[in-house]
């Protein structure tokens, strides 16, 4: 297994230059495009890495599964789903969708910025500091790492500039969706995306999504197996944005990209995926990153379908 990740890695570096960092947060251009590592933890309690798999990003868009699961946690899967739907949106990221004059709960999704805005609304916490502290904690625990922390130079650089966001945010206030102070929510979202993490935090909190609530080794049950079966679902629908589809047909499990290069993928029953690239292709998602998992899935026979 090691030797294949290495193969794969020396294979898939050259892809590496022909994507883009992330330039609408002025601190992801400062990572280094031709980073790429990976690490896989597995359901035998093994793990393999190989590359720059020791590299520090920040979460960005990988934290929405989590997000969603502590709100799942916090309300039960029908409260939530009445406050956020479930139907891929087909649209980039930061789509604003909304369809003439309503926007419906059903218009979300919670792998999208919109919905995910929304979701902080949802979780649990005196104010939205302790909000975000408790999504921290969570992340911890699912990694299996205490020391996870927030990178301040990308979260204040993406409150600064977050203009998009802001809009998404006021949109959402527009149509009753929010009713809590825009910029607070929005703090939560900036610092939520901020997260610090390594490919190894990502192969573990996906390998507990794959195992369906239990943590590898001790096999202690973290959530409710059903919750699993929603986010991953939803990841499969919507994880790589208007990418799933051609992702679903090339690698065929479920994974969240983020723009700080970052894709975790659950491959269900056998393993947790953590990957780092930053060079992005057209829709945001880590360009090597996608041929490592496209390669690695045809090799170990990884999709579900
Ligand atoms: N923080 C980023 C944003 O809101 C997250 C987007 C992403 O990772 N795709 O734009």
């Amino acid at each position: 297994m090691e030797e294949l990740l290495e193969e794969l890695v020396e294979e898939c570096r050259h892809y590496t230059a022909q994507g883009r960092l992330a330039d609408y947060i002025p601190e992801l251009t400062k990572g280094n495009i031709s980073d790429l590592g990976i690490y896989v933890t597995r359901s035998d309690g093994k793990h393999y890495q190989t590359g720059d798999y020791k590299k520090k990003f920040s979460i960005q868009s990988i934290v929405k599964p989590i997000l969603l699961l502590l709100a799942l946690m916090d309300n039960g899967v029908d409260y939530v789903r009445s406050r956020v739907g479930v139907e891929a949106t087909g649209k980039p990221f930061d789509a604003i969708n909304v369809t003439d004059q309503t926007l419906l709960s059903e218009h979300l999704n919670p792998m999208v910025n919109m919905g995910a805005i929304a979701m902080c609304t949802l979780l649990k916490g005196a104010d939205y500091q302790e909000r975000f502290l408790r999504l921290l904690e969570l992340t911890r625990t699912l990694a299996g790492n205490p020391e996870i922390t927030l990178d301040e130079s990308v979260y204040l650089s993406e409150k600064r500039t977050g203009n998009k966001n802001r809009a998404l945010a006021f949109l959402l206030k527009t149509y009753g969706m929010i009713d809590d102070d825009v910029e607070d929510v929005l703090d939560c979202y900036f610092r939520a995306c901020s997260i610090q993490v390594n490919c190894k935090d990502l192969a573990n909190i996906g390998y507990v999504l794959a195992n369906r609530g239990k943590m590898p080794q001790t096999e202690e049950r973290l959530f409710p197996s059903r919750y699993a079966n929603y986010v991953n679902a939803i990841l499969m629908t919507c994880g790589m944005y208007d990418g799933s589809g051609e992702f679903a047909v090339k690698v065929g499990v479920p994974a969240k990209s983020g723009v700080g290069g970052g894709i975790m993928a659950v491959v269900p029953t056998r393993m947790g995926i953590g990957i780092f690239s930053p060079g992005l292709d057209e829709k945001g998602n880590s360009l090597a990153g996608i041929k490592v998992l496209e390669l690695l899935s045809r090799r170990m026979y990884l999709s579900i379908f």
